[in-house]
This record gives C-alpha cells, sequence and structure tokens, in this order.
C-alpha cells in the first residue's frame, strides 16, 4: 500500500542515534525529493509519495545515517541573510563565524572608510567575503584560498548571489595578495589541532581537513597569518581572526609579540571565546 507524507517522515525515527536534529533532516531531506518547501510536509500530511520517490528519499536518510553533513546532502547552507552552495572540498558555515562578519562591519563603519580594500584568506565557500562584499557593496573585497575546489564553490557562490565586488585568488594566505594597502584582512582559519578528538564527530569527518586541522597546536595557520599580514595591512587598520575556544590567550599573546595594538576578543552564542581583531601598528616591521 502506498505511503503518505506522515508515515513517511516517521521513518526518519532511523536517524536519531546520528542526529540531535533528526527530524528536522529528515524533513529536509523529504522537501528537497518532494521539490517544495519543508511546511508543504505539514499542509499536505495525507498526500501519497510514488515508489521512486519513497526510494530517493531512503538513499537520502541512508546518507545522513552514515554521518554525511545534511548540508552537503542538500548541496546548500544558510549563512548571513543568503544561501550558500556547500559541497565536500569547503568547511560548512558555522553561525558563530556571522560574529566576525558583523565585528568586521562594525569596525569597518567606525573607522568611517567608504572604500575598504578587504581581503578573506582561506574563504573556503566565500561566506565571510560575501557577507562583507554584499553588506559593504562600495568596499573591493580579494577572498583567497588554497584550494581550487573551494575557490570554485566560492565563484559559483558569488555569481549566484550577484555580488560583483569580490576577487579570487589562489594561494595561501598572503601569498596571493600583490598590494600592502590593506584595510581589513580577516580569516577563519583551520585551528583544530591534530589528533582533536572532535575530528572523529559529527559533521566534521566529512570536511577537509586542509580547512580543519593547524600545526602547533592548531596555532600553526593563525601565527602565520598574523605573521604575514603585517605586510599587508595599513597602519592602524584591522586583522580579524576566529579561534578555538581555548586559544585566546595564546592568540592575543602572538598578535602582541607580532606587533599588533588594541587586542580585543568576542565571545559567541555560546558564550565562546571565538573571535580576536587587533589594529597593526605599523612600527616593529
Ligand atoms: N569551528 C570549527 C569547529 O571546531 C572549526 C573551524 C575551523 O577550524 N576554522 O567545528
Amino acid at each position: 500500500m502506498a505511503e503518505n507524507i506522515r508515515q513517511v517522515l516517521s521513518r526518519g525515527e532511523a536517524l536519531r542515534p546520528q542526529s540531535e536534529s533528526w527530524q528536522l533532516d529528515t524533513e529536509l531531506l523529504l522537501a528537497r525529493v518532494l521539490n517544495k518547501p519543508r511546511e508543504y510536509l505539514f499542509t499536505w500530511p495525507e498526500q501519497e509519495l510514488q515508489l521512486r520517490q519513497i526510494e530517493e528519499f531512503q538513499q537520502l536518510l541512508s546518507r545522513r545515517k552514515d554521518g554525511e553533513p545534511i548540508a552537503y546532502i542538500l548541496g546548500k547552507r544558510g549563512f548571513w541573510d543568503f544561501e550558500l552552495e556547500v559541497n565536500s572540498s569547503v568547511l560548512i558555515p558555522r553561525p558563530e563565524t556571522e560574529i566576525l562578519v558583523e565585528t568586521a562591519i562594525e569596525l569597518l563603519s567606525e573607522s568611517r572608510k567608504t572604500a575598504a580594500k578587504i581581503a578573506d584568506l582561506g574563504t573556503g565557500s566565500g561566506a565571510i567575503a560575501l557577507a562583507l562584499a554584499k553588506s559593504c557593496s562600495s568596499s573591493s573585497v580579494i577572498a583567497v584560498d588554497f584550494s581550487e575546489d573551494a575557490l570554485n564553490v566560492a565563484k559559483s557562490n558569488a555569481s549566484n548571489l550577484g555580488i560583483s565586488n569580490i576577487e579570487f585568488i589562489q594561494a595561501s594566505w598572503c601569498d596571493g595578495l600583490q598590494d600592502n594597502d590593506f584595510d581589513m584582512i580577516v580569516s577563519n582559519p583551520p585551528y583544530v589541532a591534530e589528533g582533536d578528538a572532535h575530528l572523529l564527530e559529527g559533521d566534521l569527518l566529512f570536511e577537509p581537513s586542509l580547512a580543519l586541522v593547524a600545526t602547533e597546536n592548531g596555532l600553526g595557520d593563525l601565527h602565520t597569518i598574523a605573521l604575514q599580514c603585517r605586510e599587508k595591512l595599513k597602519k592602524g587598520s584591522w586583522l580579524l581572526l576566529e579561534h578555538g575556544y581555548d586559544q585566546k590567550q595564546a592568540v592575543a599573546e602572538m598578535l602582541e609579540r607580532a606587533g599588533y595594538f588594541n587586542i580585543q576578543c568576542r565571545k559567541d552564542l555560546s558564550g565562546v571565546d571565538r573571535l580576536s581583531f587587533a589594529q597593526w601598528g605599523g612600527s616593529s616591521f
């Protein structure tokens, strides 16, 4: 006998051990198969599904059951005020990274700089770079990534969103930046320590380790960026770095040693120290 939407949704119980958001995941997967918004499922719970649709749903459900992140299965994730295309060559944008975007916009507006020159190092899906380019439309943003596959995702996102005040460069951190008069450089680099147990949990298992893992107990890339950016930033301009929950102190010390001043830290919405930012002093270099 044919199953209806309500009955098919109950198959999502199978995800319970894997996912805290198993109900939402199930709804998103079924809505994808039906090519309808999620609300449709609750408006038409008695609608019977075709066998082909049930099979397709079952395939998506088993991918999720095997741990594949919902963002990769759906190929998209919301960030800031838009939706981004994502795949397994990019880190899935996290809500905590919006703190970096908010802070960057705040600092730029305080500095009353209208046409700011901004760089985003390790742009991945382009989440930060695109949010800044969209919110500060008279600014120009350079988005850098080492991975060609990641840059292709970011470029496609820029074109889907119709954002054009952005340029893409394939390079390692500052190696791709020709100019030395940036008003702001931002980065959400890899900062998880090699061998960290979190790497074996949830979405992180499927995300590119290039985007997650750094040497020196997770501080290696943060350190390289802090040092390299000194050659690229104008005196008094800002460097913003996302980092791990326990890296505030180490990042503050490295920024200070490198010659930055006005070092500050902000917590994310879970109360975790997540973003450090500072101004380039321009003197010790
Ligand atoms: N915030 C991510 C996590 O720990 C890590 C992202 C990163 O390394 N930039 O899940």
